[in-house]
This record gives C-alpha cells, sequence and structure tokens, in this order.
C-alpha cells in the first residue's frame, strides 16, 4: 500500500515536469510563430507624435483595456506598438482623422485566434493543475483529510481571464470612521442618521420612511468629501464601492453607461452599502451649457439618473457624490429623489484646523509640548488636506536634520512651505484682509441685533466659503411667513449695508467685499418702489412686471422713461436710508463692534448665542438702539 502510493506520487511528478516542458516547448517555438509579431511598448506622447508626423497606419483600440494597438508605415511586417490611451482624450478621433489614419475599436473576442492562443497556453497549465489536484487528493488522503493545505487550488486561473482585463469595481472596506475626521461637526452630523439607515435599512423600511436616496457633498478640495463619504462606510460596516467622475468621461460612446450600470448592479448585491461618485461635476454638467454636446458624457448622465431612479432603496444603497462646483451640474441631478441632500464640506475655521493637526500629528513622533494652537493660527484658509500634507513636511524635516522627533519648528517651517505653494490655488488671506472681514460681517450682525432685539445672527464666520465669500452671516431663520412689513424690509437693506458701513467707519475705506450686499440691497428697494408700492413717492402703483425666480429673465419696467428716472432717485433714497441707519447704529456701538471683531477675527466663526453674549455683556449692558422715528423723519 505505502508503496504503492509512493509509485503513484513519482509518477504525478512526472507528468507535471512534462506538462512544463510542453508548455515552454509551445511559448518559444509556436506562439512566436503563430502570432509572428514584434511588440514594441510606446509611451502615448510618443505614440501623439507618430500620428502627427504621418507615420502611423492602423490604430486598433481595445475598449475594454484603453489598450491602442497600432502600426506604422514602411515597417516590418508583424512589428506592432503599443500604448495606453491617455484618460478623456476627447481629440484623438479628431487627430486620427486629420492624420489619415485607418483606425477602429473592438471587445476583444474570444474566439478565433484567441481562441487558440488560450487553448495552447492554457492546456498545458490544465494538465499542470489537474495533476496538481490529483496529487492534492493523494496527499490528503494519506494524511487523513485534517489538514487545510491547498494544492493546486492556489494557481489564480480564476481572476484574470474572465473579464478580458475590464478594471472592475470593487467594494471594499474602508477601514475609516468618523474618529479619521477632524473638525467638519456639522457635516458628521448630518450624515449620522445614513449611518442609521445603512446599518439598518429594515427598521427604516419597516415604517415605510425613505432615505434618500443620493448626497452631494460640496466643498473646496482637500476638505475631506471622500474622507468623510469612507467614514461613513467605516461606521455603518458596509461596502464602499467608489469610482471618479472623469474615469466615466471616455472617448467611446456606451462605455461609461455600461460602467454606471456595472456599479449599480455591483452595489445591488452587496447592499446595504455606499456608491461614491468622486468629481462628479465631470459626468453631471448642465446639459446646456456650450455649444458642442457630448454624447458620451451624456448617455453616461443619463444612465446615471436612471440608475438613481430605479434601485430599490429599502436595500439601502446610498449615493454619495463629491464636487467643489455644485452650481455647475445639471438641475436633474439634484431633483428630488437624487441627490437632494446637500451636505456642505467647508475649509476648517481655528478649532477645526486644530484638531486636525493633532489627529495627523498622532502618527508620527512628535516631540512634547508642541503647540498645535499656534500653527492652528498661522494658517487660516488652509483644508484638511493642507495641515495633513504639513505635518508629512514637518516629519520630512525632521529626518533631513537628522533628528528623531518632529518639533514645532518643523511644522512651523513646512507651514511656509505648504502655503506658499497653495496660495494661488486657495483662498488665503492676508491678516489685515482678515480684519476687515471681520468688521464687514460684525457689521451686518449688529445692525441686525440691534434693529430686531433677538438673537437675529445664527452663525458668523471668516472662514472662505465654497461660493467665494469670504466671510458670512447667517441670519436666523425666522418661522414661515408669507407676509412682509415694509419696516422688515428697510431693516434688510439697512443690514445689507451694515458690512460697508463698518469699512467705512473704522477703515474710513470701501472694499469690493461688499457688491453681492449692494446688489441685495438694490433688489430690495427696486422692488418696493416698483412692485409692492412701498415708495412714498409713487405709493400703490405698479411700474414693472414681476421679475419670474423660476423662469428668469429680468424684471422689466413698464413706465415713462422720466418716472425711470424718478424710480432710480427713489431706489437710491431708500438704499441710502439704509446705509445711513447702518451708519448711525455702528457709531453708537462703535466699542462692541471693535470688540467682537477682533474676537471673530481670532476665533473665525462664532455662533448666534456666543455673539448675542458678547453684544450683552458688561453688567447688563444693552446695545444701543439708534432713534429710528427720528431719523426717519430727518429722512423724509
Ligand atoms: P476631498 O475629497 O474633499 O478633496 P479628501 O477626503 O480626499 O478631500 O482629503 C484628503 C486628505 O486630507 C485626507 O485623506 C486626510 O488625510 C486629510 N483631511 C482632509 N480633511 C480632513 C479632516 N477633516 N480630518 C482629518 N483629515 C483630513
Ligand atoms: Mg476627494
Ligand atoms: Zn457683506
Amino acid at each position: 500500500m505505502e508503496m504503492d502510493d509512493k509509485r503513484k506520487r513519482q509518477s504525478m511528478m512526472l507528468y507535471i515536469l512534462i506538462g512544463m516542458v510542453v508548455f515552454a516547448m509551445l511559448h518559444t517555438f509556436v506562439f512566436p510563430n503563430m502570432m509572428q509579431q514584434v511588440v514594441t511598448d510606446k509611451s502615448y506622447s510618443e505614440f501623439i507624435a507618430d500620428v502627427d508626423a504621418g507615420k502611423v497606419e492602423k490604430v486598433d483600440l481595445d475598449r475594454d483595456t484603453t489598450e491602442i494597438t497600432y502600426t506604422m508605415k514602411n515597417d516590418k511586417p508583424g512589428h506592432v506598438y503599443k500604448t495606453t490611451m491617455f484618460p478623456n482624450d476627447d481629440g484623438l478621433v479628431e487627430r486620427l482623422q486629420k492624420a489619415g489614419v485607418n483606425f477602429s475599436a473592438h471587445v476583444p473576442d474570444e474566439t478565433g485566434a484567441l481562441f487558440i492562443y488560450l487553448l495552447i497556453n492554457l492546456l498545458p497549465l490544465a494538465i499542470l493543475i489537474g495533476g496538481g489536484m490529483l496529487l492534492n487528493r493523494q496527499l490528503r488522503k494519506q494524511m487523513g483529510e485534517d489538514n487545510n493545505m491547498s494544492f493546486g487550488g492556489g494557481f489564480g486561473l480564476g481572476g484574470g481571464l474572465g473579464r478580458s482585463g475590464a478594471k472592475e469595481v470593487k467594494g471594499e472596506e474602508t477601514g475609516k470612521n468618523f474618529g479619521d475626521v477632524a473638525g467638519q461637526d456639522e457635516a458628521k452630523e448630518s450624515l449620522q442618521e445614513i449611518v442609521g439607515f445603512l446599518k439598518d435599512p429594515e427598521r427604516y423600511a419597516e415604517i415605510g420612511a425613505k432615505l434618500p436616496h443620493g448626497a452631494l457633498l460640496v466643498g473646496p478640495p482637500g476638505t475631506g468629501k471622500t474622507l468623510l463619504a469612507q467614514a461613513v462606510a467605516g461606521e455603518a460596516n458596509v461596502p464602499f464601492f467608489s469610482i471618479s467622475g472623469s474615469e466615466f468621461v471616455e472617448m467611446f460612446v456606451g462605455r461609461g453607461a455600461a460602467k454606471v450600470r456595472d456599479l449599480f448592479k455591483q452595489a445591488n448585491e452587496k447592499a446595504p452599502c455606499i456608491v461614491f461618485i468622486d468629481e462628479i461635476d465631470a459626468v453631471g454638467k448642465r446639459r446646456d451649457s456650450g455649444l458642442t454636446t457630448n454624447d458620451e458624457r451624456e448617455q453616461t448622465l443619463n444612465q446615471l439618473l436612471a440608475e438613481m431612479d430605479g434601485f430599490d432603496n429599502h436595500k439601502g444603497i446610498v449615493v454619495f457624490a463629491a464636487t467643489n462646483r455644485p452650481e455647475s451640474l445639471d438641475p436633474a441631478l439634484t431633483r428630488p429623489g437624487r441627490f437632494d441632500r446637500r451636505i456642505p464640506v467647508e475649509l476648517p475655521d481655528l478649532a477645526g484646523r486644530e484638531a486636525i493637526l493633532k489627529l495627523h500629528a498622532g502618527d508620527v513622533k512628535m516631540e512634547a509640548g508642541v503647540d498645535f494652537g499656534v500653527i492652528a493660527r498661522q494658517t487660516p484658509g488652509a483644508s484638511g488636506a493642507d495641515l495633513a500634507n504639513m505635518i508629512n513636511e514637518a516629519a520630512l524635516r525632521a529626518v533631513r536634520m537628522g533628528r528623531t522627533r518632529v518639533t514645532q519648528d518643523d511644522i512651523l517651517e513646512s507651514v511656509d512651505v505648504v502655503i506658499a505653494g497653495e496660495k494661488k490655488k486657495s483662498t488665503v488671506l492676508s491678516e489685515r484682509e482678515r480684519e476687515m472681514v471681520s468688521y464687514h460681517e460684525c457689521g451686518h450682525a449688529i445692525v441686525a441685533a440691534v434693529q430686531d432685539g433677538k438673537a437675529p445672527v445664527s452663525k458668523i464666520t471668516i472662514v472662505p466659503r465654497t461660493s467665494g465669500a469670504l466671510g458670512f452671516t447667517m441670519q436666523t431663520e425666522e418661522d414661515e411667513r408669507y407676509l412682509t412689513t415694509r419696516e422688515e424690509y428697510k431693516q434688510k437693506i439697512a443690514v445689507l449695508c451694515g458690512g460697508r458701513a463698518a469699512e467705512e467707519l473704522i477703515f474710513n475705506q470701501m472694499t469690493s467685499g461688499a457688491a453681492n450686499d449692494i446688489e441685495r440691497a438694490t433688489g430690495i428697494a427696486r422692488a418696493m418702489v416698483t412692485q409692492l408700492g412701498m415708495s412714498d413717492r409713487f405709493g400703490m402703483m405698479s411700474l414693472g412686471k414681476v421679475h419670474n425666480q423660476y423662469l428668469g429673465g429680468d424684471a422689466a419696467l413698464n413706465c415713462s422713461e422720466g418716472t425711470a428716472q424718478e424710480i432710480d432717485a427713489e431706489v437710491q433714497r431708500l438704499v441710502e436710508e439704509g446705509h445711513q441707519t447702518a451708519l448711525e447704529t455702528l457709531r453708537q456701538n462703535r466699542f462692541k463692534l471693535h470688540e467682537i471683531a477682533h474676537y471673530l477675527q481670532k476665533k473665525e466663526t462664532i455662533t448666534g448665542d456666543e455673539f448675542m453674549r458678547l453684544l450683552m455683556r458688561e453688567d447688563g449692558f444693552a446695545p444701543k438702539i439708534p432713534d429710528t422715528e427720528q431719523s426717519e423723519k430727518e429722512a423724509e
């Protein structure tokens, strides 16, 4: 019995050896003769150069791998060149046409030559594996089958051959959670519900609650949008399918749409899960913009919309998309049922920056006693990615200096390196500008507070926004109201004038930062005069068409030329009145303005409560309210 086994094993070894020899022989003798090809690899730029020089004869593109195979004129027969298509080279077709090249694309088919090629290659392999498996079984029998040693099964045949190299999107575990995201508390909070949903979609389904199909993460580059999406997947412990919008936009029609279909099919199988589409503006740009249409992009977008409408949300698929240009997106994408939830991911404020620095400093060896607050204060406008980069630069510097720990100086040095590189890209304000923005925003807030009496602002910040605004004063949402009084409109105008008024009062200067305020204040005043019958000069007379908010178009005046001039004068008077009210209010609360503006400049973001506390502080001190009655009388 033992003897028998040994012999069997020996003969098996022999088979394997023979298999290997046959395999090697086929490779050296048969295969090259069959194909008779000499392949030269080229870079894409070399390929383009060859095309432009008119040297290229025939081009063939593999639609799945985007590998380009081409031949050259007056070349040895059988000599081919290979390169990989550069992503999104939309101009390639035109270029090839111009050069008179014969070009085509194909999906590799598995018949004909390829079949023979596979047969020749696989036969010995099959023998090998078959032999291996037999041997394996033999061995197992011998060893009492109590081992999990596998032999022969592990040749990796299952993977590479099936899909002819098409890149598959795989659901992965991100290994990230909310602990890896510092700051961004508001974003995390609004994502918490989605985490709950992904963890237990049935609980939501039972009640009949529907969660949003999609959420749009909106914010400047490097603020942690990708990170947040990954963290949601990690928190909920679900797979993460990710693809970038620019990957969709390929040259050959049909691929992008197919990829979308594929993506959602896989997501459907793995649900609950997250699908993340980075840079969605690459596919989701408004369809009407520009003269040229991009069929491919449009098809991809349509497929995406169809999938978003189609999938069964009870299974728990949430689609995240990230963009820093939300205004460029096709409105179809942001309709209800699609990306109808918007999660702002803004640049971090002082506290946020400190938290991010600390988090990333945890990955490197730090000297004790580094003051991250100091560094955070020096990096207004820096994104999370910038800060992570600073820590890394600092670590590199420490190594260069031959130290084993990172010091505060290392970080401070690298701040300049990173910020200098970033300055052109992102908004990094000078200290002077930040001071002005602080006063400007506080001007709005104080005028609003003094006029209203109750906490009128929910947040003031001088962290630059995605919208391009350098600062921002968020007024508390009023309860839903359908009527606005004339007095309230006047107050609104005064609040809008508050920013500029502060600039004038404190710096005796005017900045471009008030442009949007002025536009809005003028808009309100104009509506008061021409549509709302709120001016003393014209009373209840309609002077123009109501501007249609949905159809767009400018409000058209409907009056004589002379009246138009009078309207302008009346509008100007109303705005100026607001401007004077704002100036007067700030003049009387000048000290509060200084105090709060300096506080804001230091902290960058303050809440409405904090603001009110500062405004009302000092032993029952209350802000001075200008005598509006009187100033109105004066104005009239
Ligand atoms: P975005 O997708 O918004 O461009 P990423 O999510 O790709 O930004 O962020 C890039 C890197 O920057 C992250 O991998 C992380 O190291 C760092 N980063 C950005 N924001 C944060 C943050 N809030 N907390 C911690 N690290 C951050
Ligand atoms: Mg990203
Ligand atoms: Zn303003």
